[in-house]
């Protein structure tokens, strides 16, 4: 397997942004929240064994995952969250495993929102992390989402902490200024990453 750059950062940081720039590059991105919508897809094992558990309402009329049905419903029975974690956290893991596995690009970038909350460092040899103050973060959030306030404090009290995330780097990006800033970190980043990625065996 190639070297792989496990990129991270809160709700809004700029992760996909980064991730852009380097997809730009030739890089190869593997975004975990695709393969988390993957896993529940039509058709799937993952959204089989969520009807098996719970019937006809976890699915919509077209037979997709009910995601606000079952978003309710974990949020309420604690049992029921920590099953569909044990069905689904380990689908992901392996999909993201074999997604890098496949990659071509001299190093790939494996994009992984709760990489900290989940504690999934070891999926990665290099650790990236986007960096924002916070009032930057929210603002950005808000713009973008047109959600309320008290949403975005909601969910980034949930999330780890800009220092939990700052004590697993191996790399920063700091995104606080104007976005044409970002290129030349990525720019240095990138050669840094294309010389550990010739010297990279495993
Ligand atoms: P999420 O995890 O919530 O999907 P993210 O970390 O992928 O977010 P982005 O979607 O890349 O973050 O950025 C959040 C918002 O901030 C977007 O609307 C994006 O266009 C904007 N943005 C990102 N970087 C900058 C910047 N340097 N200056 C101004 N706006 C920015």
């Amino acid at each position: 397997m190639g070297l792989v750059i496990g990129l991270t950062g809160g709700i809004g940081s700029g992760k996909t942004t980064v991730a852009n720039q380097f997809a730009a590059k030739g890089i190869e991105v593997i975004d975990a929240d695709v393969i988390a919508r993957d896993v529940v897809a039509v058709g799937s094992e993952g959204l089989a064994a969520i009807a098996a558990r719970f019937g006809e309402s976890a699915l919509l009329p077209d037979g997709q995952l009910n995601r606000a049905w079952l978003r309710e419903r974990v949020f309420s029975h604690p049992d029921d969250k920590r099953w569909l974690d044990d069905l689904l956290h380990p689908m992901i893991r392996t999909q993201m495993i074999s997604a890098c596995a496949q990659a071509r690009s001299s190093y790939c970038l494996l994009v992984v929102p709760l990489l900290v909350e989940n504690n999934l460092m070891v999926l990665a040899d290099r650790i990236l992390v986007v960096d924002v103050d916070e009032q930057t973060q929210i603002a950005r959030t808000l713009k973008r989402d047109g959600v309320s306030r008290q949403q975005v404090d909601a969910i980034l009290a949930a999330q780890a902490t800009r220092a939990q995330r700052l004590a697993v780097a191996d790399d920063i990006i700091n995104n606080d200024q104007p976005e044409a800033e970002l290129q030349h970190q990525i720019d240095a980043l990138h050669q840094t990453y294309l010389t550990l990625a010739a010297q990279h065996h495993t």
